[in-house]
């Protein structure tokens, strides 16, 4: 079996993975970054969710930037290729629309530019451990099986693989999210996006109450800031059900039967046709890895800002149970909470970090916590505690820097 050695291994290119393999890179550290997929992106590429949460204040007066460094020089590199700006949500709110493709440009170029070496169709399938050190990852790729070892790893999977696989318990989850399914459609009548929203929702309504649409089709929303002409984003939102393939197939066949019923219910949406669909569902929740602190809800909502805060929280606490509309716990206007490095450290291997959707979070702080642009300041505090960890010996060396970097600079 082929080996390899580096010195950092991410897994995972969601937002977190790029992120933390570019901290680590930076610090000058050869990096691989495993992704399974053929694609960078995580679920901002295969689950199409179109905007970026997490980046600005909840303010009343405009968009104004919580995040700093490499998130918000990402985020400014995103808004340039996808060509769009913060749009103004509920309550003081902000996001960032952009495009996959913005999306992945973006990503690849800060990976090639910092000589990350990424290994696209590699899903780490096993973990050797040596006592309390993650020894080697055994990586499935496009040419066969092998094993990697390296110095330090940085688990990004959005899925505690790394500590699963390595058999360290989780922590407990009793209030999972629901699922959603987005798609894009085409011939949408060129109105505002209130307007539209309107249109689709009455025809939505009508058909569920005459029985022409099952009543789980009422919980379909237009992803905000995602109109282009006459395209938009839509959103179909699913109980969180245990069989992933039915799951996947389900949601497909509604999209199909949405349109479908649409075009024949209103003059105005005659020319609706699906554009592109999600390549697969986008599921919200997912394992969370223990590591040497817990972010809790509590924290999130009092604004905490720990001594050892190494990234920024801006999004307030978003659930989706099972309906249309997600349940929104804020924080106050124009404040942040920060993120402790050590609920980035795992508990139970002296070189395994997390970041993104899957760092050592209660089910509800990651509900805040979870968004792009949080996945992409965990991801970096993450990889910087990581190589610090390997250059200085002890990751709390890293402390210092990563605070300058994205909290206090
Ligand atoms: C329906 C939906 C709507 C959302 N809407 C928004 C929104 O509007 N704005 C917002 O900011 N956030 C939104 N989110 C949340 C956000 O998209 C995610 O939480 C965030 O993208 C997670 O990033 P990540 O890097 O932590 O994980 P992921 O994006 O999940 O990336 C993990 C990566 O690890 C890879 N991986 C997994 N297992 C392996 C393996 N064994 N080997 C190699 N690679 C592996 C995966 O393929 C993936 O690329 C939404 C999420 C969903 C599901």
């Amino acid at each position: 079996m082929k080996q390899a050695g580096c010195d950092v291994a991410v897994v995972g290119a969601g937002a977190a993975g790029i992120a933390a393999a570019v901290a680590a890179a930076e610090a000058g550290l050869g990096v691989v970054l495993l992704e399974r997929y053929g694609f960078v992106g995580g679920l901002a590429s295969s689950a199409m969710v179109g905007t970026v949460c997490g980046l600005y204040y909840r303010s009343e007066g405009g968009p104004r930037y919580a995040v700093r460094g490499f998130a918000r020089a990402f985020a400014e590199g995103l808004a340039a290729a996808s060509e769009t700006a913060p749009v103004a949500g509920k309550d003081g709110l902000y996001f960032l629309p952009y495009a996959v493709e913005a999306f992945h440009q973006e990503a690849c170029a800060w990976l090639q530019r910092h000589r990350v070496q990424l290994r696209l169709h590699s899903s780490v399938a096993g973990v050797e451990c040596h006592g309390r050190r993650i020894a080697c990852l055994q990586v499935h790729g496009a040419d066969g099986v092998f094993r990697l070892h390296p110095q330090v790893v940085v688990d990004c999977s959005g899925e505690a693989l790394v500590s699963r696989l390595a058999g360290a318990a989780c922590l407990p989850g009793s209030q999972p999210q629901a699922d959603a399914f987005v798609f894009r459609v085409a011939g949408l009548p060129e109105v505002p996006e209130s307007a539209l929203t309107l249109v689709l929702l009455r025809a939505l309504r009508r058909g569920v109450a005459q029985g022409r649409l099952k009543p789980i089709c009422e919980r379909l929303s237009l992803v905000p800031g995602s109109q282009v002409r006459d395209s938009a984003l839509l959103k179909l939102g699913l109980p969180g059900v245990g069989d992933r393939t039915r799951a996947e197939l389900t949601a497909r066949a509604f999209c199909h039967d949405i349109v479908r019923y649409l075009r024949g219910s209103d003059v105005a949406l005659a020319g609706l046709r699906i554009a592109a669909m999600a390549p697969q569902l986008g599921v919200r929740s997912g394992p969370r890895p223990r590591g040497l602190a817990v972010l809790d809800e509590a924290s999130v909502l009092a604004a905490a800002k720990p001594e050892d805060g190494v990234a920024c929280g801006a999004w307030p606490v978003e659930h989706w149970s099972a309906g249309r509309r997600p349940t929104m716990r804020c924080f106050a206007m124009d404040d942040h909470y920060l993120i402790p490095a050590p609920a980035l450290v795992s508990r139970d291997f002296d070189n395994l970090f997390f970041a993104g959707r899957g760092f050592s979070a209660t089910e509800m702080a990651m509900a805040s916590a979870r968004v792009i642009g949080t996945c992409l300041g965990t991801g970096y505090a993450a990889g910087d505690l990581a190589a610090a960890r390997l250059q200085r010996g002890d990751w709390r060396a890293g402390i210092e820097t990563v605070r300058r970097r994205q909290v206090v600079g």
